[in-house]
């Protein structure tokens, strides 16, 4: 038996001696109160008067039914303990033991209605729940590294490929070109990736702090829609803008930029060479509405909410072209400034992202 049972059984003993006091005091209290009753009635009917002898008799035979009584009352209390509290009470403790060894599966059953006392069912039903939570966050994680292994692993290997190629005697410049192109592409794209996750943590656990100040939002976005200028002059897209003037709104300016420089990035990515992209902005007395529409390729109907899950991309051909991080990052963005966004989308036509920030 180790120190702790050792303790564990000491305690309980005293606990029981305790109770069996209390048991005692409680049961000698009644006796006596109901004994000195019943003598008073009897002398005050019958007039008999009690020798000293008799009551001596009388005070042994009740001190012994005391001790009776109150032990049968220590053992029903035993029992009644070990069914109702310590039964519940060891499978709560066997089921932490097994989320401690990292088994997130475990339920425990709910006791029948009247054999355990009503708070421990209310308890497990909270166990159960977390135990549930547990083995949600448990599956993101495992699925967030599977899906990160999986996405530096393309680039790694494109990088190891062209660094063989490269490092042959006899390949003309051209080849050589070529393949330090490959190796910096693939290498920006690691880059990329990882400066996304990094970002997407911050987010997610929240070590970036909102640095919220009035600014003007229109100028926002036109500065970052300029920031794409020598990609739309060069693959000759049309850019209308629909930007209401002097629209202010109280948010963190660095994490909107992000929000748009991702959307307008999509719509550049998902959009043929000469094709339309509008950025609007309106606002109302409690929303300033901004929209960036393209005339790409358009989402699945079947695809829904799902873009907004990380690493998901619609077409696995287009991964080259980006790592299914970005709108992942926007909705992180819009949930901690309080924003919504939706997007509208028809196959083939093209998309729209509205994000409605509160003023
Ligand atoms: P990615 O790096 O692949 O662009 P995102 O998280 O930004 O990752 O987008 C996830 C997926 O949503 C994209 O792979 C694409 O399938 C789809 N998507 C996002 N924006 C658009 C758009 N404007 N038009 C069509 N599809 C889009």
């Amino acid at each position: 038996m180790t120190v702790k049972e050792t303790d564990g059984r000491i305690r309980s003993i005293l606990a029981a001696l305790k109770n069996y006091a209390v048991f005692f005091a409680v049961a000698a209290f009644a006796v006596t109160c109901c004994m000195l009753l019943f003598l008073s009635t009897m002398i005050e009917t019958t007039g008999v008067e009690l020798t000293e002898d008799a009551i001596q008799k009388a005070a042994k035979l009740t001190f012994v039914n005391v001790m009776v009584i109150s032990l049968i009352f220590l053992i029903i209390d035993l029992l009644r303990r070990k069914i109702t509290v310590d039964r519940p009470v060891k499978r709560i403790v066997s089921m932490f033991e097994k989320i401690m060894q990292g088994d997130f599966g475990v339920r425990i059953e709910r006791f029948p209605f009247g054999t355990v006392d009503s708070g421990f069912n209310t308890i497990i039903d909270y166990i159960n729940r977390s135990a549930e939570e547990l083995s949600h966050v448990e599956t993101l994680r495992t699925d967030f590294i599977a899906d990160v292994s999986h996405e530096l692993k393309t680039p790694l290997s494109v990088i190891q490929n062209y660094a063989v190629l490269l490092s042959a005697k006899d390949i003309s410049d051209e080849k050589r070109e070529e393949y330090a192109g490959a190796v910096i592409a693939a290498s920006k794209k690691l880059t990329e990736l990882i400066t996304n996750i990094l970002k997407l943590n911050k987010l997610e656990n929240q070590q970036i702090f909102p640095s919220c100040k009035a600014y003007n939002l229109g100028e926002q976005l036109c500065e970052c829609l300029l920031g794409f200028e020598n990609e739309w002059e060069k693959r000759q897209m049309e850019i209308e803008t629909d930007i209401e003037e002097d629209i202010y709104v109280s948010a963190d300016p660095e994490l909107f930029s992000l929000v748009w420089n991702n959307l307008l990035s999509n719509a550049f990515k998902f959009t043929e060479d000469g094709g339309k992209i509008t950025v609007a902005l309106h606002a109302d007395k409690e929303y300033a509405s901004v929209s960036v529409s393209d005339t790409g390729c358009g989402l699945k109907p079947e695809t829904g909410g799902r873009i907004f899950e990380k690493f998901y991309q619609e077409d696995s051909s287009r991964s080259s072209r980006g790592n299914g991080l970005g709108l992942a990052l926007v909705k992180r963005v819009a949930d901690i400034m309080k924003a919504e966004i939706d997007v509208e989308s028809e196959y083939g036509m093209g998309s729209t992202f509205t994000v409605r920030i509160p003023r």
